[in-house]
């Protein structure tokens, strides 16, 4: 049954003079009517968001902000199954995937930031005490305001709340313009956040598209503060010309083109695992994924058909069927974009090891977007394949006989999100890693993250880090205090 999704300002729906419809992937079925925020709902918006930074949150302590976000934790840990039936719905994903991955990690999200900010404190802190003792310095951190939250479809709710979570603990308040393919949880996300007090307004929810619709009327808005954004590194280099002439602060987590590093002395089989999960979790649309596979010669043969022999293993199948572990991609026109770096990798010479098209699936998912788990050799870092984001579940295998060269290929592109090195040798690991011109640099495993460490990336994909007070570094301006003694 198609439902309706509102915006939703200070609590309270809130209609757009336009609709459009959000798909499931998985079926191509018409799942919601989602309501457009033209100019005026965004300003509503906007004008919420102040409305409660100038009222009871504004006045709101640190504290009382860490429980707060402990409660909304908890909100959203009472409507779990609700939660992970919008996120399947609206991504395809395999539910099991939502569950354990998307849903829990929102929770963390806001448990994480509360730990932050109760233990730090985010209280005026001491800084630097003049020579001799002749002035005290302090420092009193500040939210920076009105926070616009523009979010991806791929981790919808976790990515989401990554953002707004930090943003809140910091005494921000919020508007969140979640990805038109995946609206369903950023709305439910409000009525947790009511559920837990939150005083109306501290988040808003507007929907629509980036350009000529809610995303650009918001980074466009006068009267925003800063941008956090996710997503296309092209959309990011749009948003910074959008705050440009007010100077706004952006947060920026983009895309990628990551490689991984497999030398001889790796443990065959765990890499083999780590690999796969690193190329075909959520279908490849994760920033994270691994679209590059750098393999020393004398295990490359091994290595390339243990992943084909994962590839041929994953169950393409409904979302919530026992044991699916993989989904459709989000849309038609993102199939179409990987179909077609599907075609140009075999026009720029690859071989295909497995994959390459569409695959044939049961008569009631016939109108998704499925595609096929796809590997390829033959192919160097001058293809375009090899250089631009697939975003898809692909990656392509290239042999390498040195440490130094496999260092030069992993580092040859535009991006620097993240790398995975496969090795037992642990001062390989270590010198490799830290070799890598990225964000995250893993040794051994992939994606495995402690929330508070820092998370962003270089190049391409982005400006900043996140995560523990590596955020609220970004969502708090501090003003310092000088007394002279
Ligand atoms: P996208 O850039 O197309 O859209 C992201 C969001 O921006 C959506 O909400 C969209 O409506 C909005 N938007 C688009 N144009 C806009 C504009 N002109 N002004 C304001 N808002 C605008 O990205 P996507 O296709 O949703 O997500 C996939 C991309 O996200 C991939 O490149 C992926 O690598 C990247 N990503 C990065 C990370 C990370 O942490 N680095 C995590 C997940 C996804």
């Amino acid at each position: 049954m198609t439902s309706e999704l509102f915006n939703v300002i200070a609590g309270a729906p809130v209609p757009g003079r336009r609709t459009f419809e959000n798909i499931d992937p998985a079926t191509g079925r018409v799942i919601h009517l989602v309501h457009e925020a033209d100019a005026d709902v965004v300003d509503q918006a906007v004008r919420a968001a102040r409305a409660a930074l100038q009222g009871e949150w504004g006045r709101t302590t640190v504290q009382r902000r860490a429980e707060l976000l402990r409660a909304i934790a908890d909100e959203i840990q009472a409507r779990f199954e609700r939660f992970v039936a919008a996120e399947v719905a609206d991504t395809g994903k395999p539910e099991q995937l939502a569950r354990t991955l998307d849903v829990p990690r929102a929770i963390a999200n806001f448990r994480s930031f509360a730990d932050t900010i109760a233990a730090r404190g985010l209280d005026s802190y001491l800084t630097e005490t003049a020579d001799g003792g002749t002035a005290l310095n302090y420092a009193v951190p500040k939210p920076l305001g009105v926070v616009a939250v523009i979010s991806p479809w791929n981790l919808p709710l976790l990515l989401l709340t990554w953002k707004v979570a930090p943003a809140l603990a910091g005494g921000n308040a919020v508007v969140a313009k979640p990805s038109e393919e995946t609206p369903a949880t950023a709305t439910l996300l409000a009525e947790a956040i009511s559920a837990a007090g939150l005083p109306e307004g501290a988040y808003n929810v507007v929907h629509g598209f980036g350009p000529d619709s809610a995303g650009s009327y918001l980074t466009e808005h006068g009267d925003i503060d800063a941008v956090t954004f996710t997503g296309e590194s092209r959309t990011g280099s749009t948003i910074m010309r959008a705050v440009a002439p007010r100077v706004r602060p952006v947060s920026f987590e983009l895309g990628g083109k990551n490689a991984a590093v497999v030398f001889a002395d790796c443990d065959i089989e765990a890499t083999i695992d780590g690999l796969a999960r690193s190329i075909f979790t959520n279908t490849g649309q994760v920033c994270l994924c691994t679209e590059r596979v750098y393999i020393e010669r004398a295990v490359f043969d091994v290595i390339a058909e243990g992943l084909v022999d994962r590839a041929r293993r994953l169950r393409t199948a409904h979302p919530s069927a026992e044991g699916t572990d993989f989904g459709p991609l989000i849309s038609q026109q993102h199939r179409d974009k990987v179909k077609s770096f599907f075609d140009l990798a075999v026009e720029e010479g690859a071989e295909v090891l497995v994959g390459g098209g569409i695959p044939r699936v049961e008569d009631q998912l016939s109108g998704g977007f499925w595609i096929e788990p796809t590997l390829w050799k033959g192919l160097t870092n001058t293809n375009r394949v090899m250089r631009e984001e697939i975003f898809g579940p692909a990656a392509a295998l290239v042999p390498f006989d040195t440490e130094a060269e496999a260092i030069e290929l992993a580092n040859d592109t535009d991006y620097g999100l993240a790398a995975a090195v496969w090795t037992t040798n642990l001062k390989r690991g270590h010198r490799v890693a830290q070799a890598m011109n990225v964000g995250m640099a893993w040794v051994n495993t992939w994606y495995l993250r402690d929330l508070r460490s820092p998370f962003g990336g270089m190049g391409l994909s982005g400006i900043g880090r996140e995560g523990g007070i590596h955020s609220m570094n970004f969502y708090t301006e501090p003003t310092n205090i000088c007394i002279a003694l």
